[in-house]
């Protein structure tokens, strides 16, 4: 059976207190409860990943990471690996643009997806242009030359476990989320470049989600797009109210799809 689409909630350094991460899990709760039409996964810093697995339990809620490490273990000081991520949760991050901005490279990512992938943890590859490089016209060069370089270690075996997200690095936590056209282009370059990589039976499989200033009041016209298999939501994340209304929306739109 394919993969459902997947509504990933990407906390960031976000929200200061295990108390509040507690509140705004428990506020998703019925809401991703009530429908088994989208996964909906959730992203919380590090730091409380673990109470938060807890109250996970029997909800049906996945959870992630934001970054991993490649190495399984030693003496790399910070770093949480991939080889640790997959006894905990199922999902990570890796190549997000805020971790790109940071000095972050293609190279860099290649092998946290590798890694990632390999622990059989979902994976989620973002990529995406810049303000400058969309307004020069470099928007489709840029995705195609990112998935290209950040997929270097992927293979055929990994497509149901890999997403790949479009995510305008000018539409994140900007307010100004991208023309669904323009996503619509974008997310079918990012398909193509990864079927050329992986074949396409593998590269029909991957799922392509669109990230970026996504709210309740702008999913459905994304989820609606042809083979958008979802969203990766930051700021609209952390309020519960808004983000039961997104997994709603998304599942009402998805379960027309199937009929
Ligand atoms: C993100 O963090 O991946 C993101 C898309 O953020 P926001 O929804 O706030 O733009």
């Amino acid at each position: 059976m394919a993969n459902k689409p997947v509504l990933a909630a990407n906390w960031k350094l976000n929200p200061t207190t295990a108390g509040e991460a507690a509140a705004l899990v428990q506020g998703i709760v019925e809401a991703a409860r009530n429908q088994d039409r989208v996964t909906v996964a959730i992203f919380p810093p590090f730091l409380w990943i673990l109470g938060v697995l807890e109250l996970l339990e029997g909800t049906g809620i996945e959870l992630g990471a934001q970054d991993c490490f490649w190495e399984p273990s030693g003496p790399y000081t910070g770093e949480v690996s991939a080889a640790m991520l997959a006894g905990v949760c199922q999902w990570v991050i890796v190549g997000h643009s805020e971790r790109r901005a940071m000095g972050e490279t293609d190279e860099v990512v290649a092998r946290k997806a590798g890694a990632a992938l390999a622990a059989k943890l979902s994976t989620i590859v973002c990529v995406g242009e810049n303000q400058e490089q969309h307004d020069a016209g470099q928007a489709a060069q840029v995705v195609t030359a990112q998935v290209g370089a950040s997929l270097a270690q992927a293979s055929a075996d990994d497509s149901e476990r890999l997403v790949l997200a479009y995510e305008p690095v000018w539409a994140i936590g900007t307010g100004k989320n991208a023309d669904p056209e323009h996503a619509y282009k974008q997310m079918r370059l990012i398909r193509d470049a990864a079927t050329k990589l992986i074949g396409p039976k593998a590269g029909q499989n991957v799922r392509v989600v669109y990230g970026g200033s996504v709210n309740a009041a702008n999913v459905e016209q994304y989820v609606e797009l042809p083979q958008c298999d979802g969203c990766l939501v930051g700021g609209a994340s952390l309020k519960a109210d808004e983000f039961s209304t997104m997994i709603r929306s998304t599942a009402g739109v998805y379960s027309a799809a199937v009929q």
